[in-house]
């Protein structure tokens, strides 16, 4: 429409309207989970559960209804909807949030909610009892559900394309296959030659450290890091998570442990999430383009402030004293080389949430190779907890006693999430990429961290990641920002010089 621009189109103000409508109800649930998880009274839970599937409802409803995706398509038609100016990226967002959430029917996903309802309390059986067989046939029907997912969904090369997209949308897993190849093929030899190392101490970091004085550390590093406690808080809760009630109001948890490890680095991964909601311009606020692109981009920016910043030699070359000042007893005698060494220390586990920054990644290929070989068929549920201890031997040559610290250790398959692992280790290697990045266009970007701030490098951030807001899709965004596909080169460069150095190889 020549000489009219369509921010003036009565049916684009009509569709501000309604994501703004969608935004507020959106904040409204994740206050109520927010709630859930930090005050509510135990006794409130089925009703609780009541009012968000409610909340929830009217937000599908609203959002995949006929007259959004009338709206959209006008508007899609009178505009370019390849320009990254806010209009059409808006329209083009939607687009395709609105017809991928329709082609999943109402019974499609009251199925799956009620089969992932009662896997959730049989997987939580099994898991205390160490015993597979009482979740086994759960699994068996997510798997059944996650196929036909794929299928309702659509793909083009492989049904785990389209288990992907509902959490990095347009990552291929061909892709990810190329990259965790890769990063494989480098981490077992170098956590092999690590083995080989004299282990480092790390004792120390396991004595009782005051809880109150934890958390008051951990107030004084969320503001060295930059997270704005003006438009955010932080409270304790049983698993650490950070949810946005809206733009100016950001949550974050943290652990309530007695060993230093738990709170301190979940508050620097919470306090990252935190960082980029609060980064993202205002402008997109009560909109679609609000949101992250993709969980691993939301992941590379938590792991980015816990390990590359919460990890790293300048950080605590700053920082240490400090925490010694807090913990004399625990720390006075242990000075800042074996404290750095010690919270960076390399060991082969079980449990993948309690992983060091290089083993962690086995553990995700390792769920990674496996779920893409269930939902391929190429392996039955009933060959699941062999074929597990089978890989951890492989990668990391350890074998889980038990399937309760083996194949039933984490939530995310009795939850229906398949194709979410992944994410996490493609937000780490990002993390790594964005560091590089950042000082080398911006020198002072350590030059501050030595003085124990992050000012240069939220300024980077903000100004070449979060300003995209969810105009770009992950492999998009990696893009334009790194000037080609997601790499682990420069995570193997940090890990290879960062681990050399402690560890002597
Ligand atoms: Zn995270």
């Amino acid at each position: 429409m020549a000489g009219s621009r369509v921010e003036d189109h009565p049916s684009y103000q009509k569709l501000l309207e309604i994501m703004g409508t969608l935004e507020d109800l959106g904040g409204a649930l994740a206050l109520l989970n927010w709630d859930q998880s930090v005050n509510m009274p135990q006794a409130a839970a089925a009703e609780r559960a009541r009012q968000r599937a409610t909340l929830a409802r009217f937000i599908h409803e609203m959002a995949t209804s006929d007259q959004v995706l009338g709206l959209l398509q006008e508007l899609a038609s009178q505009v370019d909807l390849d320009s990254l100016e806010d209009a059409p990226s808006m329209i083009r967002v939607a687009l395709r949030d609105v017809e991928k959430r329709r082609k999943l029917p109402a019974e499609f996903v009251a199925r799956k909610a009620e089969a992932v309802g009662i896997a959730q309390t049989h997987w939580e059986q099994a898991k205390q009892a160490k015993d597979f067989s009482l979740f086994r046939d759960d699994l068996k029907r997510i798997v059944e559900l996650a196929i036909e997912e794929a299928e309702l969904l659509g793909y083009e090369e492989d049904p785990y394309d389209a288990l992907l997209d509902n959490y990095e949308p347009e990552t291929r897993t061909a892709d990810v296959e190329r990259v965790f190849r890769e990063l494989r093929d480098e981490l077992v030899p170098m956590i092999r030659a690590i083995g080989e190392r004299p282990q480092v101490d790390d004792s120390f970091l396991y004595l009782a450290y005051d809880r109150k004085k934890q958390w008051d550390f951990g107030i004084e590093m969320l503001k060295a890091i930059g997270f704005d406690l003006e438009r955010g808080r932080q409270d304790y809760s049983a698993h650490p998570f950070t949810i946005g009630i809206s733009g100016s109001d950001v949550r974050i948890t943290t652990f309530a442990a007695d060993d230093l490890k738990p709170a301190l680095f979940a508050t620097l991964h919470e306090g990252g999430h935190g960082i980029h909601d609060q980064g993202t311009p205002a402008r997109y606020r009560r909109t679609v383009l609000g949101g992250p692109p993709g969980l691993g981009i939301c992941e590379s920016q938590s792991r980015l402030f816990e390990n590359v910043i919460g990890r790293s030699k300048l950080f605590w070359s700053h920082h240490y004293p400090r925490l010694q000042e807090y913990f004399p007893e625990q720390l006075g005698g242990v000075d800042l080389d074996r404290f750095y060494k010690a919270i960076n220390k390399v060991e082969p586990s079980l449990i993948r949430v309690e992983a060091d920054e290089l083993t962690y990644h086995l553990h995700i290929i390792i769920r990674f190779e496996l779920e893409r070989a269930l939902i391929h068929g190429k392996l039955r549920v009933d060959q699941l907890p062999e074929a597990w201890d089978a890989k951890m031997e492989e990668y990391l040559g350890i074998r889980p006693p038990d399937p309760s610290q083996g194949v039933l250790q984490d939530t995310h398959w009795a939850i229906g999430a398949i194709g979410y692992f992944p994410t996490y280790s493609l937000g780490s290697l990002l993390a790594s990429h964005w560091y590089q990045l950042a000082v080398t266009e911006r020198p002072e970007v350590e030059e501050e961290l030595a003085q124990g701030r992050c000012d240069a490098l939220r300024a980077w951030l903000e100004e070449r990641v979060y300003s995209y807001g969810r105009k770009l899709s992950p492999p998009k965004l990696v893009e334009a920002v790194t000037g080609g596909p997601i790499t682990p080169r420069p995570f193997l460069e940090y890990a290879r010089a960062k681990f050399g150095e402690i560890y002597g190889f």
